[in-house]
């Protein structure tokens, strides 16, 4: 073997704040912040202040490999924690607080956090589970001393007044790439949490395939608001993305409402953004309500649930790009996404609908399999469908303190990601369902994502969830569990009618239960088990 003769340069997250400071000093972050004003600053400053949390980090105490957690909405502040702690050498383990405050303090004890950097509005949550958070060595509040509040929580420190005895300078310590640099435990519907550990590494590949073109295509000219909360999956590389391309960053705090957002899209000139599902259905249905348009935007990432064909036509009509994409908090995320090839410039609308509502094809590091029960390949035909499994660079080897994952190495090597696929000729990839929510009816498989899609594109449905109930027959039955708008007048069977001719006959919903609303994970996806329940009375299995 000849070995290469290039410099064995590290893979570290540092470089990517480094190289915006450098290249982008004067490239704005704007956030809006949990205390109320809009906060500005450039890439110059960030890189500054992250080496004060480095050295604010070291003045407490803290030592490499050390898990810190942040309990934080996007904000400047957090993006400083992001390079501050991982570029130390800790850990970065980011938390989600839409979860039980039972799993909350779960995770902290369970990543064994030392340090705990939480915005304003946490505080209550944190005082309510003080008492199990023993292993926390102080509670660092993400503000300045003027906000600080009035907390029975012990050990309680201020953000800004730890930085402001900090000097400029910090010696970044020249660290392995394979060193832990961020944490996130997956919101799992069942079981206990277990924690992802992403790695420098891994963090600069995964933000090298997010910039892209063919994934979230970010340039030194975008503006970039990452509407997924950095506390989940780390904003889908956003943080790390942005900066790397040299482009804008605009953070939106707690004010996740269509107007909210809207507001910040056209004052600060977005030109790209990312989130789930929810969060767009809210901004297209107060932009339908107001009669406003998005003049700056050009492209919208959406994944984490299915994106229905018919939000992707919405945005059309407005006229943004929707990317839909596919990821797990297992790989980083991004592992799908979806743009058309030159071949396909002459499909018509319907075909580059049909096209664009997959979730995307393989992003090159990202190895895909589908697979059948006996683990044996299935025909890319778009049709035959199997298990989803994945490997690669930026895919998980298993959790934080857990022996062996065997549940996810059932085809050693592997990933098995939990969902139900098709992979056509040209990769493009196609989630059937989740395994656990795929609806099995006389031996077949009905797909709950199709239904839902269907149900979802009519005009006086607001949500639609589908569900599988116990039949003698035919083993189970699909039903619909929908939110009809604020207003609509809708009816069972007009509801059904438009499952005509676009599903096959025994695939149409054998019922329909009208709610007001529906409820959802902490990262905002349909709360299936939860559902079942509602439908059937029985608690989930
Ligand atoms: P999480 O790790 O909590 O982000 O959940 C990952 C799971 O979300 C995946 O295994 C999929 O089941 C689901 N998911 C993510 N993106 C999509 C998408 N675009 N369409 C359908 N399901 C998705």
């Amino acid at each position: 073997m000849l070995r290469g003769m290039m410099m064995n340069e590290p893979l570290l997250v540092t470089s990517i704040l480094r190289h915006a400071a450098l290249y982008h000093a004067d490239t704005e972050i704007v956030s809006r912040t949990t205390e109320g004003p809009i906060h500005r600053y450039t890439y110059a400053e960030a890189w500054v202040r992250a080496q004060k949390l480095a050295n604010a980090l070291a003045a407490l105490g803290m030592q490499p490999g050390d898990r810190v957690g942040t309990l934080a909405w996007n904000g400047f502040r957090h993006l400083e924690c992001y390079y501050g702690i991982g570029g130390s050498g800790m850990v970065c383990h980011t938390i989600n607080p839409r979860l039980f405050p039972e799993q909350i303090a779960y995770i902290i004890n369970h990543a064994e956090d030392r340090l705990l950097f939480t915005d304003l509005t946490f505080i209550p949550l944190l005082e309510g589970i003080a008492q199990e958070l023993a292993g926390l060595k102080g509670i660092v509040v993400m503000t300045d001393s003027a906000n600080m509040p009035r907390s029975s929580l012990p050990n309680l420190l201020c953000y800004e007044d730890l930085l402001a005895e900090q000097p400029d300078a910090f010696d970044w310590p020249l660290l392995d790439e394979n060193t832990a640099c961020g944490m996130c435990y997956t919101s799992g519907t069942t079981g206990n949490p277990k924690g992802v550990l992403y790695s420098h590494r891994s963090s600069i590949l995964h933000a090298m395939a997010a910039c892209m073109p063919d994934v979230f295509g970010l340039s030194a000219s975008d503006v970039v608001l990452p509407v997924v909360p950095m506390f989940h999956v780390n904003a889908w590389g956003v943080p790390y993305a942005a900066p790397m391309a040299g482009a804008k960053l605009v953070f939106p705090g707690a004010k996740l409402d269509g107007a909210s957002l809207y507001e910040l899209f056209e004052a600060e000139k977005v030109t790209n953004s990312a989130g789930v599902p929810t969060v767009w259905l809210a901004l297209l249905n107060w932009m339908d309500a107001t009669g406003k348009r998005l003049t700056t935007m050009r492209r919208i990432a959406i994944g984490g649930s299915a994106c229905p064909p018919v939000m992707i036509q919405r945005f059309k009509e407005t006229g943004v790009e929707v990317l839909h994409a596919w990821g797990m908090t297992e790989t980083s995320p991004l592992g799908l996404a979806n743009t058309p090839k030159g071949k396909h410039r002459d499909l018509d609308a319907d075909g580059t609908l049909a096209l664009a509502s997959k979730q995307g094809r393989p992003i090159c590091g990202v190895q895909f399999r589908v697979v059948d029960a006996d683990g044996r390949d299935v025909p890319r035909d778009g049709a035959s469908f199997g298990r989803l499994l994945v490997r690669g660079p930026t895919v998980c080897s298993g959790y934080f303190g857990v022996a062996d994952s065997p549940a996810h190495q059932a085809v050693p090597g592997w990933f098995e990601t939990g969902d139900v696929v098709t992979m056509d000729a040209d990769g493009y990839v196609q989630i059937v369902d989740r395994t656990k929510d795929v609806i099995k009816s006389g031996g077949e498989w009905i797909s709950s994502i199709d239904l839902e899609n269907i149900a979802v594109g009519h005009p006086a449905v607001q949500e639609a969830a589908a569900v599988a109930v116990p039949d003698e027959k035919w083993g189970e039955r699909p039903v619909l569990v929908v939110v009809p708008k604020p207003g609509a007048s809708l009816t069972r069977d007009d509801l059904l009618a438009v499952f005509q001719g676009k599903v096959a006959k025994w695939c149409i919903p054998d019922d329909v239960r009208f709610v007001e609303a529906l409820p959802h994970t902490a990262t905002g996806k349909l709360l299936k088990s939860r559902i079942r329940e509602m439908v059937t009375g029985a608690p989930a299995a």
